[in-house]
C-alpha cells in the first residue's frame, strides 16, 4: 500500500528547485518517470510526505553535442530518446547499444535518464556505460549547481553523493575521442531485464595500435558501479593479443565484490565478469582501431 503524501507538479526548474529547497526537512521525492519510485513506494521501502513530479519539466529533456563540450543530456530525456537518437548513434553508439537491452519499450518510453542514475541501483545498466564513457553529472539546488564525476555520484548500495535539496539536471560526456570506442555487455536471465553483471570497457589506441587508455566498470558486482582497475593496468601501454584479454579477464574480477543470490553465485558472478571483460575489452578494441 502505497502511503498518503501531498503531490506537487513544478512548471519549471527554479519552482522545482525551490520546492526542493521548503521541503528538505521533511520526507520529500522526486517523482519522474515512477519506473523504479513506484515499485518501492509500493513495497514501503519509500514512505514520502511530499512527492515533487518533475516529468513535465521539458526543459531538461535534451541531448546536445558541441565538438568542444562534448555531449550534455537532460535529467527528463527518457530511455527511449536515448534508443532513437540519430546523434547517439554516431557520436555515442554504445549508449544506444545500451538503451536497446534496457527494460522494456514501455518501461523506456516513461523511464528517464536521471531517474536511472539517480536510484543508485548498481545493477543499473546506464551508469557503467557512462562511467566508462569518463562522463560527469550534473546536479542542482536552489542555491547551487555542482558538477562531480558519475564515478563519485555512488556512494553504498542505493545511496548517491544527492543531497536532500538537490536533483539531478544533466549528465555530461566529453567529446568522443578519434581512436577510442566502448562496448557494454550484461548477462541476464531474462531479456532486456537488469543483469547477473555487467561490463562496460573504453579503449583508446594509437597508430601502432597500442592501447593509450582503458575504462572498464563492472554492473551488480558489489554495491555501487566499480572500476576494474586491475584489468585497466593489465591493457595500457599494451597491444591486444589474446594472452593479454586472459590476463585482463583473470584481473577484472579482483576489484569485484559481488554476492551470492537466488540468481547466481558468487564464484558464477566472478567468471562471468572475467568472460564479459575479455569480450567487451575485444570489441572495444576492435571498434577503436578501425576509427581514425
Ligand atoms: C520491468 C522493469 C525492467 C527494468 N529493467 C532495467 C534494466 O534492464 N536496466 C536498467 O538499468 N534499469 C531497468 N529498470 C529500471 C528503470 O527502468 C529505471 O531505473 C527507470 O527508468 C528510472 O527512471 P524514472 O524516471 O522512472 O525514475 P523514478 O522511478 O521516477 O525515480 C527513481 C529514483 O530516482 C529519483 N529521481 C528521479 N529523477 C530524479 C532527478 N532528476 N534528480 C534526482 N533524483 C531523481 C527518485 O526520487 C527515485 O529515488 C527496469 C524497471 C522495470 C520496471
Amino acid at each position: 500500500m502505497i502511503h498518503d503524501f501531498t503531490y506537487l507538479r513544478p512548471g519549471t526548474l527554479q519552482e522545482a528547485l525551490s520546492m526542493l529547497a521548503d521541503h528538505h526537512k521533511d520526507e520529500c521525492k522526486i517523482i519522474c518517470g515512477g519506473q523504479s519510485l513506484l515499485i518501492v513506494m509500493r513495497q514501503g521501502l519509500v514512505v514520502t510526505d511530499y512527492l515533487v513530479d518533475i516529468k513535465g519539466l521539458h526543459e531538461l529533456n535534451y541531448i546536445a553535442y558541441d565538438e568542444k563540450q562534448g555531449l550534455r543530456m537532460g535529467a527528463t530525456t527518457t530511455h527511449r530518446t536515448v534508443e532513437k537518437s540519430e546523434l547517439l548513434k554516431r557520436k555515442f553508439p554504445v549508449l544506444v547499444a545500451v538503451e536497446s537491452k534496457l527494460a522494456s519499450i514501455q518501461v523506456r518510453n516513461w523511464g528517464t535518464l536521471g531517474g536511472n542514475l539517480a536510484h543508485g541501483d548498481s545493477s543499473g545498466d546506464l551508469a557503467p556505460a557512462l562511467i566508462a564513457l569518463d562522463a560527469k553529472i550534473k546536479l542542482s539546488s536552489s542555491k547551487a549547481d555542482r558538477v562531480m564525476p558519475l564515478e563519485e555520484f555512488y556512494t553504498a548500495l542505493f545511496e548517491t553523493a544527492l543531497n536532500k535539496d538537490e536533483m539531478v539536471v544533466e549528465v555530461q560526456v566529453p567529446p568522443a575521442r578519434p581512436r577510442a570506442a566502448t562496448a557494454y555487455s550484461k548477462f541476464n536471465l531474462i531479456e532486456n531485464d537488469q543483469g547477473i553483471v555487467g561490463v562496460a570497457a573504453t579503449v583508446e589506441v594509437d597508430q601502432a595500435g597500442v592501447c593509450k587508455d582503458a575504462r572498464i566498470v563492472l554492473s551488480n558486482a558489489g554495491v555501487t558501479p566499480i572500476r576494474a582497475k586491475g584489468a585497466e593496468k593489465v591493457l595500457i601501454g599494451k597491444k591486444m593479443g589474446d594472452d593479454l584479454l586472459v590476463k585482463a579477464g583473470e584481473a577484472a574480477p579482483g576489484d569485484a565484490d559481488p554476492v551470492s543470490d537466488i540468481h547466481a553465485s558468487e564464484e558464477f558472478r566472478r567468471h562471468v565478469i572475467s568472460v564479459l571483460t575479455k569480450r567487451m575489452v575485444r570489441q572495444a578494441w576492435e571498434q577503436a582501431a578501425k576509427l581514425g
